[in-house]
C-alpha cells in the first residue's frame, strides 16, 4: 500500500533504507530538523545541516521516486544556550523559503527547562509571523505530559491556530488532551520506546482516525524506517478496513501538510 512517512530523519539513514521504503510503498516523507546524534559546535554547523535537509536529501530521495520535504528549526536538545540558539534562529528565515520546506519544526521541549521554553517561544513567534505550519517534539516518558501542557500553553499564548500545528510523539496519556485542544497528533513507532505498532493501533481504536497520523521517526538510534507499513499490517490483521489505513497514512498527512501549498503530493489511488 502507498503511504507517507511524515517524520523520519533520513540524514541518519542509508541509501538502502530509501530503496526499501520505496519498495514498501513510500511515496513521500517529511524530515524535521532535530539533534543529529551530536552537538554542533557553531551556527555554521546548523547552516550545513539545513543545506543537507533542503538540497542533499531531496536529491537522494528522488532517486527512489520518493518526494522529500523538510522542516527547519533549532531543536530543544541544543537550545540550552539562548545566545547560541538565537544565532541559529537568525539562519531560519532564508531556509523557510526553500521549495521543499513546509514550516518550523520539530520545535518543543526536551527537559522542560527555562532556556528551552524561551527558545521555543521565539520559534513559535517566528512561525506565527511568517504564517508557517508547526511540527512539535514532545519530551520523553516522565516529562511528556508536563512538557505537552507547557507547549500547548505557549502555542495558545501566541494565538496559534491549533489546526496548523501537529504535536508529535503522543502516547496514551497525552493524545486525548492534544486532540481535545484541536491540534493534530502524531504517533511515533519505535521498537522499544514511544508507541509500538500494537499500541498505536489500540490508540486509533480508542480515539478514532481524525487529525492523527503515524510515523517512524527513524533516526540515528534504535528505530525502524519500515515501522509505518508494519503498523499497517497490524491494523489490517485486526480487521481494520484499508480505507482507515489510507486515512491515517495518505489522507490525513495530505490534509495537514497540504495547508502549505508546497506540499503538492497527489492521492496515489
Ligand atoms: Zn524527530
Amino acid at each position: 500500500m502507498h503511504y507517507i512517512d511524515p517524520h523520519i530523519h533520513m540524514v541518519s539513514r542509508t541509501t538502502d533504507d530509501y530503496a526499501r521504503m520505496a519498495q514498501a510503498g513510500c511515496i513521500a516523507i517529511t524530515e524535521p530538523a532535530f539533534w543529529a546524534g551530536f552537538d554542533r559546535s557553531s551556527a555554521q554547523g546548523f547552516h550545513d545541516y539545513f543545506r543537507v535537509l533542503t538540497e542533499t536529501e531531496p536529491a537522494r530521495a528522488a532517486q527512489y521516486g520518493i518526494r522529500h520535504f523538510a522542516w527547519i528549526c533549532i531543536n530543544p536538545k541544543e537550545a540550552e544556550d539562548p545566545g547560541f540558539a538565537r544565532e541559529v534562529i537568525a539562519l531560519i528565515p532564508d531556509f523557510l523559503d526553500k521549495p521543499n520546506v513546509l514550516g518550523v519544526g520539530e520545535i518543543g521541549l526536551n527537559k522542560n527547562s527555562k532556556n528551552e521554553l524561551e527558545i521555543l517561544e521565539a520559534q513559535i513567534a517566528l512561525a506565527k509571523a511568517r504564517d508557517q505550519l508547526i511540527l512539535v517534539h514532545t519530551p520523553h516518558l516522565e516529562d511528556k505530559l508536563k512538557g505537552t501542557r507547557l507547549i500547548m500553553d505557549a502555542l495558545a499564548n501566541h494565538d496559534v491556530d491549533p489546526g496548523r500545528v501537529l504535536i508529535d510523539h503522543v502516547e496514551e496519556h497525552t493524545v486525548g488532551a492534544v486532540l481535545d485542544a484541536g491540534y493534530w497528533a502524531g504517533m511515533t513507532l519505535y521498537p522499544d520506546s514511544k508507541c509500538t505498532p500494537e499500541r498505536a493501533t489500540d490508540i486509533i481504536e480508542t480515539y478514532g482516525r481524525e487529525r492523527i497520523w503515524i510515523n517512524s521517526a527513524g533516526d540515528w538510534g534504535p528505530s525502524d524506517p519500515l515501522a509505518v507499513p508494519k503498523c499497517h499490517v497490524e491494523m489490517l490483521r485486526r480487521g481494520h478496513p484499508r480505507e482507515t489505513v489510507k486515512r491515517i497514512s495518505i489522507d490525513n498527512p495530505r490534509t495537514f501538510l497540504g495547508q502549505c501549498a508546497k506540499f503538492d503530493v497527489e492521492d496515489p489511488s
